[in-house]
């Protein structure tokens, strides 16, 4: 147990200084870090013990061992070493893919902000310890189990930890009660998100020790399966069972015709591990994840696995203009004060910019806060000195306040001015016109607001009035009404640079860009203009006007607006929802508390690391790690990339199993001994052509990769010549072997050698040219997927060794090729290799004609 503070006076003193960072260091090491211990995890080596797991290798190891014990014990041997190869290569990836989403689950971690040591401090929750002095602030994710010491307007969702849905209301202690049931009004707990208000508490509990660590254990999430992955293991299945059932054919007619049943069911056996395409869905989720690290360079960081996939399908991407299009750098440009002024003291419109805001001081001494205010407080300290600020702030000491919300577009704040309170309100023009004086003419304001708007100024309005005493809380709303008004300052906030070309390139690649904005609609018009998303024939429409539309009106024109603006986040789930009924797949993107479910129902919901809240980051698939527009452009490039190069590893292992199904079905009704052996079989598929198929993951985006259209997410893997690609690779693959075997039988050649080698060559062939969907080889350049033809390289080697090295022919039965043998070999190997390269000059064809 550890002492927490008892009198009011302890308390008091608390809240001021907090722990002192000895304490706290202590702490860390007393209690631990403020983590939820996982669910042991996979030991390294029971994942190596996972991938001799699958049925079909269980099955092979022990039609290797009867083999042994019937024959050659060689055979055995040699099945095993490739069943452990091919167990080893199947471990490293999966470690790479554990590791790699490891790492982004650590990327995701949430921040706190604490005072220590009377400093404020911004650390990682996990440094957190029993008796740290937490600041909470709307948007937050509950960082332990804390005690509300003070509180304004505190409301937390806590559908984490009981299921209910509605925030609850919080209240401030005053005297601290270390243990707490889940109902206690009076405390927050980890990993619940506060919806409103802010507040300091002391914690009470950190890591496993919270509500949370106890039912830690109910949470543990299992990782869903993408729909490719589910689409992918039914497939997977139908076909096992279509494999099965050709294996138990070959096995059957090699009965009837009289051969030896264990060498026969071998062959069998073999061809069941090496044509089901049993590790699919295994390395999709591989390739997702790889793929997924990749993405966190690119500064995106995916929450949720799906996303990787379905950024190849987004077909709208609607994005929040500050921050995201532009760079979130306002400058106040220019000011209008009104004649308004107080008998004596500065000028109410100077007074109010300097006093109605949320900005603090860190410790060397720079400004930090919300980028709108931070522009407000920089253009006034500029205008009057830093020592007149100060002194305004010291004068007019601030009471109260009703924060500013993107519902309200404004906030006021109460000072105390002598014997009287000052109020002071700002925000969009519009909302700040509906409290002011009745007598007040609105049009000249509005007249002035305007035209800096379409400028493509923010706008931002400014009102008072002096009161002779606050009243209480309830009654605060009451007093934004009757104000004087004082002035408008106009600020600019440049478009990124990169922020046009991003928007050029997803309309090229058949996605609309759209700009959603609580901003006035001239500034968001100018804007969207600027960066090209407005262009002729596309609307603009502001949050009232929609308001007025009916859903179905809405659906009408939905598809031809380009521009929302002032309109509230509730209505941002409005736009997703038709935009999804017209069929469309919707990348959202949000930060606010109000965004989160939108952003949790749209296709992808993207949130901001920067400026985003923790409630913003949860709700959302994927995390911009620098707030940037052009970034969601990347993503969607590199998710297609992804996507194409799963597809390619797809055509290129089937096709190959295919062929091999092909050639060992039809060779005995060709009149033709069963060609391969079942080492042959395997040594093929395992090794010499699954290493360049992983290589394939590394393959560079195609050339018109942002051209073409969106990839709609139901269309089937074989689609887009796929499938056709698929049989009619795979049957002439196998028409090259069986040809070859045919030959070399009639003319006495080392046939059984030369049929093992030609399909190796064939598949290496095969997979140089598949490298691409469109363009040839010699135009994508031989090196440019470097791993990819290192790894054909070294197949091509290690079959040499194969045909030429003793033991190795022992072990596989293999014999050396003459010259001549080997040099038909590779000419038969180059065939394939030609006709899908001719397969893209029909194609380009085709697209032309
Ligand atoms: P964007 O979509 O461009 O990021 P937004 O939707 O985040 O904008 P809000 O921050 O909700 O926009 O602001 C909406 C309007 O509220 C602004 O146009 C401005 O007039 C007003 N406003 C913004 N910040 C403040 C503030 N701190 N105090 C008062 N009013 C504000």
């Amino acid at each position: 147990m550890i002492d927490y503070p008892k009198s009011p006076e302890e308390i008091q003193a608390y809240l001021k200084n907090g722990l002192s960072q000895e304490e706290a260091a202590k702490r860390l090491g007393q209690f631990g870090p403020n983590q939820l211990k996982e669910k042991k995890k996979k030991s390294t080596f029971q994942l190596f013990l996972d991938q001799f797991k699958d049925f079909m290798i269980t099955i092979l190891v022990i039609a290797a061992i009867f083999s042994g014990i019937a024959g050659e014990w060689s055979d055995t041997i040699i099945i095993l070493v490739i069943v452990v190869l091919n167990a080893i290569m199947g471990f490293v990836q999966e470690y790479r893919a554990e590791k790699a989403m490891e790492s982004l689950k650590k990327m995701s971690e949430v921040q706190s902000q604490v005072i220590r040591g009377g400093k404020n401090q911004v650390l990682p929750s996990r440094d957190l310890v029993p008796g740290d002095l937490v600041l909470c602030e709307a948007g937050n994710m509950i960082p332990a189990d804390i005690q509300l010491l003070e509180e304004n307007a505190i409301k937390v969702d806590e559908s984490s930890l009981t299921g209910e849905s509605v925030p609850v209301e919080k209240e401030a202690s005053k005297s601290i009660t270390p243990s707490a049931e889940i109902d206690s009004p009076t405390h927050l707990f980890k990993g619940t998100l506060q919806t409103n208000g802010r507040g300091m508490g002391i914690i009470l509990a950190t890591g496993m020790n919270t509500q949370l660590g106890k039912i830690a254990d109910l949470l543990q999430e299992k990782r869903p399966n993408t729909p490719l992955q589910i689409r992918m293991e039914k497939f997977g299945k139908t076909i096992s069972l279509f494999i099965l059932l050709i294996c138990l054919v070959i096995f059957g007619m090699g009965i009837l015709r009289g051969e030896d049943p264990i060498p026969l069911m071998l062959v069998s056996v073999s061809l069941a591990v090496a044509a089901i395409p049993e590790a699919l869905p295994a390395l999709i989720t591989i390739a997702l994840s790889l793929g997924a690290a990749r993405l966190a360079k690119k500064e995106t960081l995916i929450r949720k696995l799906p996303a990787v996939e379905s950024l190849g399908s987004i077909t709208f991407i609607c994005t929040d203009k500050t921050g995201t299009l532009t760079k979130n750098q306002m400058k106040v440009v220019r000011k209008e004060a009104s004649e308004e002024s107080f008998p004596e003291g500065p000028n109410p419109l100077h007074l109010a910019m300097a006093l109605n805001h949320d900005i603090q001081s860190n410790e060397e001494g720079n400004f930090m806060g919300e980028a709108t205010e931070l522009a407000l407080v920089e253009h006034i300290v500029e205008d009057l000195g830093q020592k007149e600020y100060e002194q305004i702030q010291e004068k007019y000491p601030r009471v109260g306040e009703i924060p500013f919300d993107s519902e309200r577009k404004r906030m006021s704040t109460f000072h105390q001015f002598e014997d009287h309170v000052l109020v002071i309100c700002k925000g969009a023009t519009e909302t700040i016109l509906d409290v002011l004086e009745k007598d007040i003419s609105s049009e000249e304001i509005i007249k002035m607001s305007d035209q800096w708007a379409s400028e493509g100024e923010r706008v931002l309005a400014f009102a008072g009035k002096l009161i002779p005493s606050l009243p209480a809380e309830e009654e605060w709303e009451n007093l934004e009404k009757d104000l004087s008004f004082w002035g408008l300052a106009g600020m600019i906030d440049p478009p990124r640079e990169e922020v046009k070309e991003a928007i050029q390139e997803c309309k090229t690649a058949g996605i609309q860009p759209v700009m959603i904005t609580g901003d006035h609609p001239e500034t968001a018009k100018t804007i969207a203009e600027q960066v090209g998303i407005l262009e002729e024939g596309r609307l603009s429409i502001s949050g009232s006007e929609l308001r007025e539309l009916s859903d179905e009106d809405f659906e009408k024109q939905i598809e031809k607006i380009s521009v929302y603006a002032r309109v509230s986040p509730d209505q941002k789930l409005r736009i997703v929802k038709t935009l999804q009924s017209k069929g469309q797949f919707v990348a959202m993107t949000g930060d606010g508390v109000n965004d989160a479910p939108s952003l949790r129902a749209s296709t992808i919901g993207v949130a901001m690391g920067i400026t985003g809240t923790d409630v913003s980051k949860e709700a959302a698939h994927m995390i911009l790690l620098d707030d940037n527009f052009a970034t969601i452009v990347r993503a969607i490039r590199e998710g297609r990339r992804i996507f194409d190069n799963i597809r390619k590893f797809i055509k290129y292992i089937m096709t190959c199993n295919g062929a091999e199904i092909l050639t060992i079905t039809l060779a005995p009704f060709l009149g033709m001994p069963i060609p391969l052996l079942p080492i042959h079989i395997l040594w093929i598929n395992l090794v010499t052509d699954g290493i360049p198929a992983l290589a394939l993951a590394k393959e560079k985006a195609e050339s018109n990769i942002m051209k073409r259209p969106p990839r709609p997410p139901k269309q089937s893997l074989f689609a887009d010549g796929v499938g056709i690609h698929i049989l009619w690779v795979g049957t002439l693959m196998a028409a090259v072997t069986l040809f070859t075997q045919y030959w070399a039988i009639r003319n006495e050649w080392h046939w059984q050698t030369m049929v093992f080698s030609v399909l190796a060559f064939s598949q290496l062939g095969h997979v140089m040219a598949v490298r691409s969907d469109r363009d040839f080889l010699f135009k994508q350049g031989l090196f440019s997927n470097l791993p990819l033809i290192l790894a054909v390289l070294g197949m091509i080697a290690l079959q040499i060794l194969v045909i030429y090295v003793p033991v190795f022919n022992k072990l596989f039965h293999t014999e050396p090729l003459n010259l001549p043998e080997l040099l038909i070999c590779g000419g038969m190997g180059l065939v394939v290799f030609h006709a899908v390269e001719m397969e893209k000059l029909v194609k380009k064809w085709r697209r032309n004609s």
